[in-house]
């Protein structure tokens, strides 16, 4: 029912410090000092309800590590669940999400059966608490938490992953389920001010959008013959490298290189031949057979690789099997001229460092890294590629509005369906100009300024003490 769970990544502390330059630095420190003060004999506890996949886990495997190296207890719980309590959660996924997709109702019936479960996860967890501690508790799975914890705990604070730019009948009913659960947090944090529901605005909300771990395998930089290596494995390149190194050290620990993608495509690029990529989870959200219709509709020249996590591994996200699918299938519809020009890949999942390292190299090697979301919470995928100095193109949806400044730190299509705009914007993105390089750049600082781990720390420090 809940995990105590364990980080994958180390803190890399001083490198952190070294980026983020002194006064940053310092300001890093004194925030935890004042964590630390606050907890007096306290952890600071992050909840979600998954240990790997996604923005959050990912974000937390980077956090938990560093708030150690500054002193300040933290660990991070995970909770389990039955099928119904998941398919609960799912259909407000959904909801809060826009659109309610297995048109099943969030009514009593499934608030008294949510409620039950995590009834049972807070017996658990009680036992593991003190009354010094504070939760941070994320997204919807965790909701209920904060009435069937709060008087066992100094504080309780929810944060929201996740939302929609204009609320929807869908997102309504996902609010009216979860806004009776709110009322007696201390605090709930929002990636960006317009995911903020109306009847929420009056509450203390804080801003904190997710961040990029500069260091860990998917952010850190690689070395070329690492790059072409990890190409020639995900059908990305002819070339057998130079040296093809099956153990790679990165900051100084070793990933494995041992699984092999699965491809499926004509050939791979042609030498010379810009590429394009969209990294995501194959949703129908991330939007991935859009961007291969616009994609061979309205970009002449360059290759796209559409990426995502090999969904025989995760057989128990069945939708994603769909949309991986569907791709393939609009895939062997096209012409041989276009087949040859994509490649959909599934990287393997048994080895997350593994996978981490291939979505680097991946996202390294594109010229233009596409963000073509319906909709989006913040989009983790975006900031990763902007630090590493890509030109994104991307949908001007939720977060990504956060991170882009259309023209100036990436290319932004207002509307997400609109095929034409988004291909245009592709072309553009895909040639080799000053324009771009200097787009490139300012997408990496933009990341340097606002989107690292030392925001998470600075912000929670302000908001337990406010
Ligand atoms: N990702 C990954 N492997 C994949 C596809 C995606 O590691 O095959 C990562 C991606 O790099 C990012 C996270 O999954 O770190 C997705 O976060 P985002 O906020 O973009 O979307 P979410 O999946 O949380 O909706």
């Amino acid at each position: 029912m809940l995990t105590v769970q364990a980080t994958a990544n180390t803190a890399d502390r001083e490198a952190l410090e070294a980026l983020i330059g002194p006064d940053r630095a310092t300001e890093l420190r004194s925030a935890a000092d004042t964590i630390r003060e606050r907890l007096g004999g306290g952890t600071l506890w992050h909840v979600n309800s998954t240990g790997a996949g996604g923005g959050v886990a990912e974000m937390l495997h980077t956090a938990i590590p560093l708030y150690t190296s500054l002193g300040v207890r933290a660990k991070w719980a995970v909770i389990g669940g039955d099928d119904r309590f998941f398919s609960i959660t799912k259909r407000l996924y959904g909801a809060l999400y826009g659109s309610i997709g297995d048109g099943g109702t969030l009514g009593d019936e499934e608030r008294a059966d949510y409620l039950r479960h995590l009834g049972v996860v807070a017996d658990a967890f009680r036992e593991l608490l003190t009354p010094d501690d504070i939760l941070i508790l994320h997204d919807f799975q965790t909701t209920g938490l904060i009435d069937l914890l709060g008087k066992d705990v100094a504080a309780t604070y929810w944060r929201c992953h996740v939302g929609v730019d204009e609320q929807t009948e869908a997102s309504s009913l996902g609010w009216d389920f979860l806004t009776p659960m709110l009322d007696h947090a201390d605090g709930l944090i929002f990636s960006v001010d317009w995911h903020v529901p109306e009847r929420l605005r009056e509450r203390a909300v804080t801003i904190l959008p997710p961040f990029v771990a500069p260091f860990i395998a998917k952010n850190t930089d690689l070395a070329p013959d690492v790059i072409a290596d990890v190409l020639t494995r995900c059908g990305l390149s002819a070339a057998p490298p130079a040296t093809r190194p099956t153990t790679v050290d990165v900051g100084g620990r070793a990933i494995h290189l041992n699984h092999a993608a699965t491809v499926v495509s004509a050939g791979p690029p042609e030498p010379g031949q810009p590429l394009a990529a969209q990294i995501s989870r194959w949703d129908r959200l991330k939007d991935m057979h859009g961007v291969l219709a616009a994609f061979t509709t309205f970009v002449p020249e360059g290759y796209l690789a559409l990426v995502g996590p090999d969904p025989a591994s995760i057989p128990d996200d069945i939708e994603q099997g769909v949309w991986f699918q569907r791709c393939v299938t609009d895939w062997q519809a096209l012409p041989p001229d276009l087949r040859s020009r994509v490649a959909i890949i599934c990287l393997p999942m048994a080895d997350l460092s593994e996978n981490a390292l291939l979505v680097n190299a991946i996202q390294r090697s594109a010229t233009t890294v596409t963000q073509k979301s319906l909709v989006e919470g913040f989009g983790l995928t975006v900031a990763e590629a902007m630090f590493k100095g890509r030109v994104v193109v991307a949908s001007a949806v939720g977060g990504i509005r956060a991170q882009i400044t259309h023209g100036d730190t990436g290319l932004l299509v207002e509307d997400p369906t609109d095929l034409a705009a988004f291909g245009a914007l592709v072309t553009k993105a895909l040639r080799d100009t000053p324009e771009n390089h200097t787009m490139g750049v300012r997408a990496r600082e933009r990341v340097l300024t606002n989107f690292l781990p030392d925001r998470e720390i600075v912000t929670t420090a302000e908001m337990i003490t406010a």
